[in-house]
């Protein structure tokens, strides 16, 4: 299984060009306007792999007004590059917005690292099990807290 990018050491500036990259494909393949703020909220989002909270943003985005900042992240959202982390109130990007999926984020409580977990059988088996009670799940929110390989490696015993 391969180790999440997220929870090893690398070269983060190269996440960061890429996902720019990515998302300038994908709007230009969708007619979809990157403009230059959503390009700085995305940017912003993508400065690590912590969910970035969204008063933080705001400060950081400087003399941007909240509701464009908040307009800018729906779009983001809107096209799978950016994901809510709804427990933290804060965001995060994604490296496969190509296509739609649900996503459930693994959350190191220690250095505030989020990664997703990417398990299509993980949403197919909660929406089952909800339509055999007659439930149709609309969207799902699964966030998991713990530890991170590398906050385990340097956890004192
Ligand atoms: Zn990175
Ligand atoms: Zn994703
Ligand atoms: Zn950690």
């Amino acid at each position: 299984m391969p180790r999440k990018k997220a929870f090893a050491p690398h070269d983060h500036e190269s996440c960061i060009d890429a996902a720019l990259d990515r998302a300038a494909a994908l709007c230009a393949r969708r007619g979809a306007r990157l403009t230059e703020l959503r390009r700085q909220v995305l940017e912003l989002v993508w400065r690590g792999h912590q969910p970035v909270g969204a008063y933080d943003l705001l400060a950081r985005m400087g003399r941007a007004a909240p509701p464009t900042v908040y307009r800018a992240l729906d779009f983001l959202i809107e096209h799978g590059l950016v994901h809510r982390i709804e427990s933290l109130n804060a965001y995060v990007g994604c490296d496969r917005p190509e296509a739609a999926h649900q996503s459930q984020f693994l959350i190191c409580t220690n250095c505030g690292v989020a990664a997703e977990l990417d398990d299509p059988d993980l949403a197919a088996a909660a929406a089952r099990r909800a339509a055999q009670l007659g439930f149709t799940v609309e969207r799902q929110t699964v966030e998991l807290r713990g530890r991170c390989p590398r906050c385990r490696e340097t956890r004192p015993e």
